[in-house]
């Protein structure tokens, strides 16, 4: 557990949204090389590491995290030095007014903050509005364009929440980019794990691109890889907040981490590989592990994966969050514990005898 937060607070750190993940592709990267035989990163900027197992017929298995974080994107300098923006991926509008942004230039790093009007000289009818994006504004202290350009922002400069995590009672860790490098650190914690103790399958340790703006680098992750199976390994939204009802989410932070039987997304049912779901159930119960079942609110990477080759045997298991996609995202350090107790159980069964068929 120990170990587990360490490893968390150094990539949540990082800043990287969708389509900038450099800096976590690096990191990751160095992460990987002393826990597997083989690393790299693609064009595209996935990255893959193989930790290669002892028995050639047992079924290799890819465990997919994503790099990337929810961020925004500058699109436009006023002549005043205020900068427009918009978001990348989906932070909840009602959370950025107010806050503090990093953005992320060439030449490092520069913090911002989101303005909003005096509440003094508010209307009633606009003080109960979110105003949209488009109405927002970073001032990062810069009075002309000239002066925010010289500082090195432009057109596209990628932007983070500037929020470092907080530690609150019970395990619980507030952070942004809960969404995914909880799910990263699980990856790099199983590949340090099965080093210790090598198993008959191949395991591919793959963090992806792209996931919070359409999935994008999983639906090629995995295109020249001699993958059978995959788990996309992420959080997702939980419920048991005063402002949600069970109806809708039903999920607890600190009841275990989630085998997902699918997915609703734009009210739509998409179903994981159930095999692949018994598989890490059937593990998580032998060792007694608590973990949660149920439909996840989302889309995430399991589903990309399914269609792509032939299509790939996947399904997702999660970690629960409160107050998704904004700057305090907040999840359990023990379901992180137990995600990665259950994977590790779970790959240690996989051996020739194993079958993914479904009849
Ligand atoms: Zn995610």
């Amino acid at each position: 557990m120990k170990e587990l937060r360490e490893l968390f607070l150094r990539l949540v750190g990082v800043g990287a949204p969708s389509g900038f993940e450099e800096p976590v592709m690096r990191v990751l990267k160095s992460e990987l090389e002393p826990l597997v035989d083989e690393v790299h990163d693609t064009p595209r900027g996935n990255v893959v590491g193989v930790q290669r197992g002892s028995d050639p017929e047992a079924p290799s298995v890819a465990l997919v995290a994503h790099m990337d974080q929810i961020g925004f994107i500058v699109t436009n300098i006023d002549g005043r030095g205020f900068i427009r923006f918009r978001k990348l991926g989906g932070p909840v509008t009602r959370a950025i007014q107010g806050q503090q942004m990093r953005l992320l230039t060439g030449r490092g790093p520069v913090v911002g903050v989101v303005g909003i009007k005096p509440g003094h000289i508010t209307r009633p009818e606009e003080a109960n509005r979110v105003p949209p994006i488009e109405e927002m504004y970073i001032d990062i202290g810069a009075r002309s364009r000239e002066e925010a350009e010289k500082r090195g922002i432009t057109i596209g400069t990628p932007i983070v929440y500037n929020a470092a995590p907080v530690e609150l009672a019970n395990d619980l860790i507030a952070s942004p980019a809960v969404d995914d490098r909880a799910g990263l650190t699980a990856l790099i914690a199983v590949a340090k794990t099965l080093r210790e103790a090598p198993v008959p399958a191949t395991v591919y340790y793959v963090g992806s691109v792209e996931e919070e703006i359409g999935l994008r680098g999983a639906e090629v992750a995995l295109y020249d890889l001699d993958v059978d199976m995959a788990v996309a390994v992420d959080t997702f939204p939980a419920g048991w907040q005063p402002d949600v009802v069970m109806r809708d989410l039903y999920y607890e932070v600190g009841r275990g981490p989630a085998v997902h039987i699918g997915e609703i997304a734009q009210g739509r049912v998409r179903l994981g590989h159930q095999r692949v779901r018994q598989w890490l159930m059937e593990a998580a119960d032998e060792e007694g592990i608590p973990y949660q079942a149920g439909l996840m609110h989302g889309g995430t990477d399991a589903m990309s994966l399914m269609q792509t080759r032939a299509g790939i045997p996947a399904c997702t298991l999660g970690i629960p969050r409160l107050y998704s996609h904004s700057p305090v995202e907040t999840f359990d350090l023990k379901d992180l514990h137990r995600l990665v107790r259950i994977l590790v159980a779970a790959i240690r069964r996989l051996d020739a005898g194993f079958s993914l068929r479904r009849i």
